[in-house]
């Protein structure tokens, strides 16, 4: 906190050195992912340190207790390899925890010395340690590329691989959410329900990290898409990726490999890119809108135009994951706020372009920088004071030093309960949205206004 006085004013050009990283490692993708699995313990190829940190950000962030196994390297397998480390880890497993699914992915360590998951899990069948009915897949997750970002990517694709199609179509819509919290998976799979289209969502959090206390322990939470509804995944008339960085790739592999036709959209954060995903469900499904959902459309859209007035040119300070950053920020620049300073840990000068479309067509242009970091962040911010800083945690040290209204938003949230259990996504999400951001804005008006204008209403 004290080191942060000292940021600079002054920018100057940084290649070779990030201060206070906007993004994590790829593994904690992966697990996320993997949880999104039903019945399924997910498991890092690595040493215990990589396991042990994955599973505490994650515990800290959805506040659960959050299981994974480890392959448990030590000096020997880190020389020589890590296969039977983990075919010892698969057969302890399955003879002790009984999953329906081990979710292995990669570490640093075991993608330097190369170790092959897919020949690990060929030995582990032929030597009768994975039991019939039972399935191990894996993704790799070097952390010294991409981000958590790119781990719950691949692990996502790790699931679209598991598709067995049949020639014969089904009805139904793969919708793949991207990385947003258990309850924006819950809004997704209600919203298409509303609109009458019967989806396989994956991953699928929810039911597993927003479940209910019950008194009654179960090493395995009912949610999760199963490995049967993956399998089917290849006969669907469709899918829908939400987001380019979280979920295109498993997206395209099904339409490349399968000849599921795929569609990648925005996240459906706001009016607009809410309204693209119900439009682009209704035409995969040849359904029609019903009414509730036009229904939940006009109370955001009443509700933003009650608002609108106090969210005016209010100048935001942006950092995230790039699908999520990407679709807030076409959101609230709808609102007419104005995002200035944008910022994503994970690479890809897409990010870039993308924000530039956004900001151009609401008239101006703003800070953006994929790859980047909160150090960064902070000296725009110096530079040109905005009114609202969105991001996770760590940029509370920033609020505070710049007094700034701060919302939390994204991954991780240590400091906050309660997240996991309200939707971003969606017209409910819009409204869930705009009623924290307003409720900042006005805090702050209560708080600093003088005697002479304090008044109960603005
Ligand atoms: S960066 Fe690599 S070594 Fe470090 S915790 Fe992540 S996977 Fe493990």
């Amino acid at each position: 906190m004290a080191l942060l006085k000292h940021t600079p004013v002054e920018i100057k050009e940084r290649k070779a050195l990030t201060i206070n990283p906007a993004k994590t490692c790829q593994p904690i993708g992966a697990m996320y992912a993997a949880l999104g699995i039903h019945g399924c313990l997910p498991h890092s190829h690595g040493s215990q340190g990589c396991c042990a940190y994955h599973r505490s950000a994650l515990t800290r962030h959805y506040k659960e207790p959050i299981s994974a196994a480890t392959s448990s390297f030590t000096e020997g397998a880190s020389v020589f390899g890590g296969h039977a480390n983990l075919i010892q880890a698969i057969d302890n497993i399955f003879t002790v925890y009984d999953p329906e699914v081990i979710a292995v992915h990669t570490t640093c360590l075991s993608e330097t010395i190369g170790d092959d998951l897919n020949q690990i899990f060929d030995k582990a069948k032929k030597s009768g340690k994975v039991p019939e009915g039972k399935t191990c897949l894996g993704a790799p997750t070097p952390s010294y590329v991409g981000s958590h970002v790119t781990g719950f990517s691949n692990m996502v694709k790790a699931m679209a691989q598991q598709a067995e199609p049949s020639g014969k179509k089904t009805h139904k819509v793969n919708v793949i959410p991207g990385w947003v919290e258990p309850s924006d998976m819950g809004e997704i799979k209600r919203l298409c329900s509303m609109v009458g289209v019967d989806i396989t969502l994956f991953p699928d959090t929810d039911g597993v990290l927003n479940a209910p206390l019950t008194g009654e322990y179960k090493m395995f939470a009912d949610g999760g898409v199963t490995i049967k509804e993956l399998k089917k995944t290849g006969d669907a008339i469709g899918t829908l990726a939400l987001g380019e960085w979280c979920s295109a790739d498993a997206a395209r592999w099904l339409d490349t490999q399968c000849k599921v036709p795929c569609t990648v959209l925005d996240m459906p954060f706001g009016l607009k890119a809410t309204d693209r995903f119900i439009d682009a469900l209704r035409k995969v499904a040849g359904v029609s809108v019903p009414d509730t959902v036009a229904f939940e459309r006009g109370q955001l859209v009443d509700l933003i135009s009650d608002m609108h007035q106090y969210f005016y040119g209010k100048k935001v300070a942006l950092v995230g994951d790039p699908d999520q950053v990407i679709a807030l920020t076409e959101f609230l620049a709808s609102i007419d706020m104005k995002p200035v300073h944008i910022v994503t840990g994970t690479p890809g000068n897409k990010f870039e372009k993308r924000i530039d479309e956004i900001t151009a067509e609401a008239g101006y242009k703003a800070n953006v920088k994929a790859g980047g970091d909160m150090f960064l962040l902070h000296q725009w911010i110096k530079n040109e004071p905005v009114d609202l800083i969105i991001g996770n945690t760590y940029c509370k040290y920033i609020a505070r030093d710049e007094d700034i209204p701060f919302l939390r938003f994204g991954f991780p949230i240590l400091d906050r309960v309660g997240h996991q259990y309200f939707p971003t996504v969606g017209y409910k999400g819009g409204l869930h949205m705009l009623t924290r951001i307003l409720d900042l804005i006005l805090t702050r008006t209560d708080r600093d206004e003088t005697e002479e204008k304090f008044e109960l209403v603005y």
